[in-house]
């Protein structure tokens, strides 16, 4: 546990006064006709009034859409009636501003990333843990390895306490670090990422690597749906990451909320990300506001020297908003 730390900046998960509800959600089901689908898709959210960002493919479903209360409201009706879409988990959280600039409804070939050869060896997943159950495993001490698979940058603001961190910058390197995680093999294991979709795909994997599926678990809903109930007595710590304008949420809104993240400069705790001034570096990194003004929003010397040569200067104070790739 670090010292304790004023959490500013960001939104709250459990609804306040906050006028943008946020819905992260997936579900794996067929669809036979994406294109289709994802244009009739478009149609409801648009006429919502809702933005964000919905990806289909023949397996399912995987998006983040934001609006007004009463608009998400009619879409969770919407989704809950659709043949397809029904008895999807809703994670929600919410926000004074949309975080999202514009609605893209796609089909696309993967809806979630895992540059792996054979997806037919995916099939099988690991069984859900739901997140009281987790939480009381927490709580006992159980003997178990919490595996983080979402990016570096993520874990960077916030995690589960003593969870592994992850040795790959993005997800989809997942394969390439396979090796990291033999020694966690014969192992009780539970993985956990924001909203659980990513831990489908990883947990197949682990299992198709000969990794005993009745030992794997993998968190229900993510740290998202945990933190909607245990977000302010819970064993998550910092921040959590999301990918939209608002770049994190506060876990825990109580007085006890720590920074995990540490100034990229400074060294001293702080959680406020930044894309780099200097343009060709574009480096998403942590850093307080007196090192983000020395080193004028750049992320070391060097690019500070570039940013000096005026053709290089972006504006110092638009926001830049790193997108996750
Ligand atoms: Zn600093
Ligand atoms: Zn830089």
């Amino acid at each position: 546990m670090h010292g304790v730390h004023e959490v500013a900046g960001s939104s709250p998960v459990s609804p306040t006064t906050h006028m943008i509800t946020i819905l992260l959600f997936y579900k794996f089901t067929r669809i036979d006709n994406p294109t289709k689908e994802s244009l009739i898709h478009k149609e409801i959210c648009l006429a919502l009034g809702l933005k964000g960002r919905i990806l289909m493919n023949e397996e399912g479903i995987n998006g983040t859409v934001a609006g007004t209360s009463e608009a998400i409201a009619l879409y969770r009706a919407y989704m809950n009636q659709h043949r397809l879409f029904k008895k999807i988990d809703f994670k929600e959280s919410h926000s004074d501003a949309n975080p999202f600039p514009k609605l893209k409804v796609k089909a696309r070939r993967e809806i979630i990333t895992l540059d792996i050869q054979s997806p037919d060896a995916l099939c099988v997943r690991a069984k859900h843990v739901d997140r009281d159950t987790f939480h009381d495993w927490l709580k006992k001490g159980e003997d178990m390895v919490l595996l983080d698979m979402r990016n570096d940058y993520e874990w960077e603001i916030g995690r589960f306490v003593n969870s592994v961190r992850p040795p790959m910058k993005y997800f989809r390197e997942l394969k390439d670090s396979i090796d990291f995680y033999e020694p966690f093999r014969g192992k009780k294991i539970v993985m956990f990422c924001t909203g659980g979709i990513r831990c489908e795909p990883a947990s197949a994997y682990f299992i198709a690597q000969g990794f005993d599926p009745s030992l794997i678990y993998q968190l229900e809903g993510g740290i998202v749906k945990y933190a909607e109930k245990y977000g302010n007595e819970g064993f998550y710590e910092g921040k959590c990451f999301v990918f939209d304008d608002r770049l994190s949420i506060s876990i825990n809104t109580s007085d006890s909320a720590v920074i995990v993240g540490h100034c990229y400069h400074c060294d001293q705790f702080n959680d406020i990300y930044h894309n780099c001034a200097n343009k060709w570096c574009n480096k998403l990194f942590l850093a307080c506001d007196s090192c983000h003004e020395k080193y004028h929003g750049t992320c070391s010397l060097s690019c500070q020297i570039i940013i000096n040569d005026p053709v290089n200067v972006r504006p110092f104070h638009t926001p830049v908003l790193h997108r996750n790739k």
